[in-house]
């Protein structure tokens, strides 16, 4: 007996009216005609506002929520997450811009990220954002500016933890990395920095992305707390920030389940009492991108054609790979597996087949959904590509093959 293959978790978060999903309230077909051309990307607010509650539902109230930004950094998005949370991370003077035109203070700015330039070091500093050194390097430099032009960088330390978090997609920290300054390094760093006449203000410690298991974030974060306690010793100045890192993980995959947060909440509660007495100056936060808003968007796209080929179906859409890369499995996933899929105006029960969706790129790596069930669909109508709030246009190959660019919008 064979067991019972995976499935998507049922993607109920979108609701359905007459046949069709809605988008922001809005019927797909009529949201496709106020945006006037597919592709698109569609992010709803109503999800947005209602993923920031749930996350603060279950945080306590002392830790701060950001947004990173490099998980969809389309301004009308990044100003209404503005909005909604204590901080936002950046990873580029590109990002910072768009942070800052949201009007957040540059205090709650923060800009990590390997290998940035001297000039946006000054931008960051020039700003009053927070910026998180990875190198040795990038002290000296902050240093230079503090002595160019009289302003204090704030300065926040980001580590290479000695653990990472497990079952991680994407693992970012543990072991030889390129982010952030090494964890045994960083007393020698903190003695640098002193030695510059540099306030290190605390610590930033990102350990892994994309987990979907409460224990496994439980356990990096209580590695988080040990390790940043020993690394507050090591500090001349009080601790006045503390990143806690994330790793939050959305479902995207068959068999994948939603992440629990309570447990999450419940142990960063229980950790409290001993932060406040050890490190009682520190903000403490955690920062997000995928679970903020992955979850919010779509990415719709419409049938141009529709083949049998050996006996196989394809329908061939005017969006692909080039807009949305991680759909197509070709973003840092291993094995390719399909994103949850339905044709967004044939959402009532009918007639199913086995089909595959496939772009308009000359490449058989375009492919949005490989030989998966769905309401037959013909050309015309609407595919939707759920999951596709967080590393979707962003994340593609724009240029390549020369189509028209996707169209984003916040409803
Ligand atoms: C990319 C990144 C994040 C966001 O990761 P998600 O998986 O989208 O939550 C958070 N922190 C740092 C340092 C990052 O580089």
């Amino acid at each position: 007996m064979s067991a019972a293959r995976p499935v998507h978790a049922p993607q109920t978060l979108f609701p359905v009216a007459d046949g069709c999903l809605l988008v922001g309230g809005i019927p797909l077909p009529r949201l496709a005609q106020r945006v006037g051309a597919t592709p698109f990307y569609a992010y709803d607010r109503a999800l947005l506002d209602a993923r920031v509650a749930h996350v603060r539902a279950h945080l306590p109230p002392e830790i701060a929520l950001h947004f990173s930004m490099k998980a969809n950094p389309m301004p009308a998005l990044v100003q209404h997450m503005a909005g909604l949370v204590d901080g936002i991370d950046v990873a580029s003077a590109g990002e910072l811009k768009v942070a800052l035109d949201t009007g957040m203070a540059p205090e709650h700015l923060s800009f990590a990220g390997p290998g940035k330039r001297d000039a946006e070091l000054l931008q960051a500093v020039a700003a009053g954002a927070c910026v998180h050194a990875e190198s040795e390097r990038e002290v000296r430099a902050l240093a230079r500016i503090q002595a160019q032009t009289g302003i204090a960088p704030r300065l926040v330390l980001r580590i290479n933890p000695d653990f990472e978090l497990k079952g991680s997609g994407m693992r970012m920290g543990g072991g030889a990395k390129q982010f952030g300054i090494d964890a045994e390094d960083a007393p020698r760093v903190l003695a640098l920095a002193a030695e510059l006449e540099l306030e290190v203000l605390g610590f930033h410690i990102f350990s892994g992305s994309q987990s979907l298991k409460a224990e496994a974030i439980v356990q990096a974060q209580a590695q988080t707390i040990e390790l940043a306690l020993r690394l507050a010793e090591a500090s001349p100045h009080p601790v006045r920030i503390l990143n806690l890192g994330g790793g939050f993980g959305i479902p995207y995959f068959p068999g994948e389940q939603a992440l629990d947060l309570a447990p999450i909440g419940e142990a960063l509660a229980a950790a409290l009492p001993r932060l406040r007495a050890a490190l009682p100056q520190a903000q403490l936060s955690i920062e997000l991108g995928r679970y903020l808003v992955g979850e919010a968007g779509v990415y719709v796209t419409r049938v141009i054609d529709r083949k049998v080929s050996r006996g196989q179906v394809f329908l061939v859409t005017d969006g692909g790979l080039h807009h949305h890369l991680a759909a197509s499995g070709n973003f840092g996933q291993v094995i390719r597996k399909n994103y949850p899929v339905a044709i967004g105006n044939r959402m009532a029960d009918g007639e199913r087949e086995t089909l595959s969706v496939v772009g308009p790129l000359c490449t058989p790596l375009d492919l949005l959904a490989d030989q998966m069930e769905l309401p037959a669909a013909d050309v015309g109508d609407l595919v939707v590509v759920f999951q596709s709030g967080a590393y979707g246009r962003s994340a593609s190959p724009q240029g390549f093959l020369s189509h028209p660019e996707v169209v984003e919008v916040l409803v």
